[in-house]
């Protein structure tokens, strides 16, 4: 049993001494103390609470110790950007906010990461040594394992750029990216469905997207492209062009653009997904009947999804799901008339709990996911006992 096996023993059970150690692993105690003792001075594991040391011994209860190192989370938009500093447990003590414009291209935008990551660390006294990695979201395909955007459409001057080499320039810490959808879904599992092993995110701003978490694990495909949803065809599409070139898409049908042009044909004056809120909010008829049937027409695809990973939660986040309950309303309409009962009959379709907040969140856990691995553990042990 390695010492990272020992670190899962502990993260999984709780405070433990060594001696529950040995007895549920079956190993002898001098192996787990030397397990142990390397996890210490790692600083992963410390002694827990203020358990009462007798006869001069040091307390014999361990635990996990969250605050042995930093990471930070960076969740970039087309307009929008954000960084939090967090615990290995995922608690966040600090936030720095920025519009950038993504289309300014990687140079402007990899310079407002760093800049964040250094003062969020200077903020709460940290040194650069404490910062373990870096995980960051970006609003396109990304080639997970190079962290490259690949094609991305609303992202000129990042098409297979090296975000991880540039970040490493200046900060080299590892460097974890992802798409957008998918940190989302991460941060809302991370943060409000912990025991939830099968979840799909559902991201509907200017396109639609989906984060798929299924047996507990996100899933990205063969080449990273796993949820990209926007693209299946409605039968009522018939004759819409999508930008994409094809006919009758569902974010040609469903997305905020698609919906701004349905309600400015009908004399509104709305452009963004925040305008056509608004307006349902507002209790405009016509919104509130337009963002229903984008509902409905959703539904199309979410069924498909419940149908083929059978998820427990369905979570429907992004910009547009501020509209609130009538685009969640013609989700379910669907869904709950095109699925199988015994698919949808505990399934759960919400709005985001975490809101603004998944992307960062799920930034943050990626970038925990990566230095609590096994791998990584292993990895330091090696460095420090030789
Ligand atoms: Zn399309």
């Amino acid at each position: 049993m390695k010492t990272s096996d020992v670190f899962e023993l502990l993260r999984d059970g709780g405070p433990q001494t060594r001696a529950q150690l040995a007895e549920s692993s079956g190993l002898a105690r001098s192996t787990i103390a030397a397990r142990i003792d390397v996890l210490l001075r790692l600083g992963l594991v410390a002694p827990h609470g203020d358990a009462v040391s007798t006869g001069g011994r040091p307390p014999s209860v361990l635990a996990l110790n969250p605050s042995a190192r930093v990471v930070v989370g960076v969740d970039l938009g087309a307009t929008h950007a954000r960084a939090v500093l967090a615990d290995l447990a995922g608690t966040i003590p600090a936030e720095a906010r920025a519009d950038p414009d993504i289309a300014d291209g990687p140079e402007v935008v990899l310079g407002w990461v760093t800049g964040s990551v250094r003062s969020l660390l200077r903020g709460q006294q940290r040194k650069l040594a404490e910062l373990a990695a870096i995980g960051i979201g970006l609003p396109g395909p990304v080639e997970h394992s190079t962290g490259r955007a690949i094609n991305p459409p609303i992202m000129p001057g990042w098409d297979r750029y090296d975000v991880p080499a540039h970040v490493r320039r200046d900060i080299d810490v590892p460097v974890l990216i992802d798409n957008d959808v998918n940190i989302m879904a991460l941060g809302e599992q991370h943060a409000h469905f912990p025991d939830v092993q099968d979840l799909v995110f559902i991201k509907v701003s200017t396109g639609i997207g989906a984060g798929i978490i299924s047996g507990g694990a996100l899933q990205r495909g063969a080449m990273g492209t796993a949820g990209d949803v926007g693209h299946v065809r409605l039968p009522r599409g018939e004759g819409v062009t999508c930008r994409c070139g094809n006919e009758g898409c569902l974010e040609a049908m469903a997305a905020a653009p698609a919906l701004a042009a349905t309600l400015c044909a009908g004399g509104a004056d709305v452009s963004s997904s925040a305008d056509i809120v608004a307006l349902v909010r507002g209790g405009n008829l016509r919104a509130v009947q337009v963002v229903r049937q984008a509902g409905r027409d959703m539904g199309e695809m979410v069924a498909m999804v419940v149908n083929f990973i059978n998820p427990s939660v369905v979570v429907v986040g992004g910009a547009m799901s501020a509209a609130g309950e009538h685009l969640i309303a013609g989700i379910r309409e669907t869904v709950y008339q095109r699925s199988l009962p015994l698919a949808t009959e505990h399934l759960r379709i919400l709005p985001s709990a975490a809101g603004e907040q998944a992307g960062v969140i799920g930034a943050a856990a990626l970038a925990i996911a990566h230095v609590l691995s096994p791998e990584e553990i292993e990895r330091a042990s090696v460095a420090i006992t030789g």
